[in-house]
């Protein structure tokens, strides 16, 4: 079977791991901090707080930023549920941007056009959430102009991103947002199992970040509101909620980060080979803005339908049917069952759903071989009946 993606895992990586269980601390040991730098050092940000997913980043990232009942956070239809769910965690409303045509990621033109409009009607987005869709990253400087235009802050959901530079410096530096978000779940770049991660250069933002992670518990005697009674003395500041990472998951993503760029490297080379095979065909291959230098989470294609004598779903199921896992990412949010039932519809966002019923991602994992390579286009090319 070959999987769309998987995780790369090494005896050091083994070896770290089982480290940890022969040691005292199984959770909030030194590995979290150890995790944290080292991320830190890939990205040159100022701060990282590790968690137990994305998820749980996106939502502290949001109540961090204050968001809550009445606030409006938008972020793009074609991402993961997660990067919208964030919001209705806060008890705060979700809209959306369409897509870039080209790069498939939170259109920046869309976007303006939607402010002007929202500004009219005094509902303008306290957080905009663009996601850096298979690794790429979004216009982030655009998004970052309006930000300051239109006052809204900026969480960057780097879950495929890590890795990735714009305009030649790492994602996650917070040059053009208020907090960066990474996964690490086993699909993703590097993994810890589950994990996640969110960075910002913000110290305050930190601090919340950190109380938010862990109950809204301290033990700083500086965050409290009276001295300490004693030694065992912690104070609840906050209502947090337990989302830290254990000490076994952070070991293993220090070991994986220790390969984060060869990871990329590989990735890249992977897609400059899937390029080369299916140049020709009636396809669409991802495009990469000149600014950008993408992470490669995953490599889309889209399928040119006119030109092919097969459907969607056709296509789709004949590589599953070789046991070639492919994949689609992602069925745009608005259409779930659950946003419909807040009143989104089919036909909200063209751009996203044109993008739906032609995209598959293809195998895109460092394991991957020049003959699983070979193999997939083989069945790719025969599957649209060439
Ligand atoms: C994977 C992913 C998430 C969620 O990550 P978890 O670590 O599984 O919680 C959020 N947003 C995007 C874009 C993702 O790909």
């Amino acid at each position: 079977m070959i999987r769309y993606g998987q995780q790369d895992i090494t005896q050091a990586d083994i070896d770290a791991v089982v480290d940890v269980l022969k040691s005292v601390n199984l959770t909030q040991g030194p590995n979290i901090p150890k995790f944290e730098q080292s991320v830190l050092a890939h990205t040159g940000a100022r701060h990282a707080v590790a968690v137990n997913s994305a998820t749980s980043a996106l939502h502290i990232a949001c109540l961090a930023l204050g968001l809550g009942p009445g606030d409006l956070l938008w972020t793009t239809p074609n991402t993961f549920v997660a990067s919208a769910n964030c919001a209705l965690y806060c008890g705060a409303q979700v809209s959306f941007v369409d897509v870039d045509p080209r790069t498939y990621n939170l259109c920046p033109w869309a976007l303006e056009e939607k402010l002007i409009e929202a500004e009219k009607v005094g509902r303008l987005p306290k957080i905009v959430v663009p996601v850096h869709h298979t690794g790429q990253p979004c216009d982030l400087e655009a998004i970052h102009d309006l930000g300051k235009r239109y006052g809204f802050k900026i969480i960057e959901d780097a879950s495929h991103a890590i890795g990735a530079r714009y305009k030649g410096e790492p994602v996650g530096n917070g040059r053009y947002s208020d907090i960066a978000v990474f996964s690490f779940h086993p699909v993703k770049i590097v993994t810890t199992a589950e994990g996640g991660m969110a960075l910002t250069n913000d110290d305050e933002l930190a601090t919340r970040l950190g109380l938010l992670r862990s109950h809204g518990i301290t033990r700083e005697a500086s965050l409290m509101t009276q001295p300490m009674d004693g030694p065992w003395y912690y104070q609840q500041v906050a209502l947090g909620y337990n989302y830290r990472m254990t000490d076994m998951q952070a070991a293993l993503g220090v070991s994986q980060v220790a390969r984060l760029t060869q990871y990329v490297k590989r990735r890249h080379a992977i897609a400059d080979r899937y390029s080369t095979l299916l140049a020709n065909l009636p396809l669409t291959l991802p495009w990469q803005h000149p600014d950008s230098y993408s992470a490669y989470h995953l490599y889309v294609i889209r399928l040119q339908l006119e030109k092919i004598g097969a459907s969607h779903l056709e296509v789709f199921e004949a590589l599953r049917a070789k046991d070639i896992m492919v994949n689609l990412h992602y069925i745009p949010v608005h259409t779930q069952p659950y946003y419909q039932m807040m009143g989104f519809r089919n036909g909200d966002y063209p751009e996203a759903e044109r993008y739906y019923r032609e995209a598959i991602s293809i195998p895109m994992h460092p394991a991957l071989t020049d003959a699983d390579q070979d193999f997939v286009v083989k069945v790719l090319r025969e599957a649209m009946g060439l």
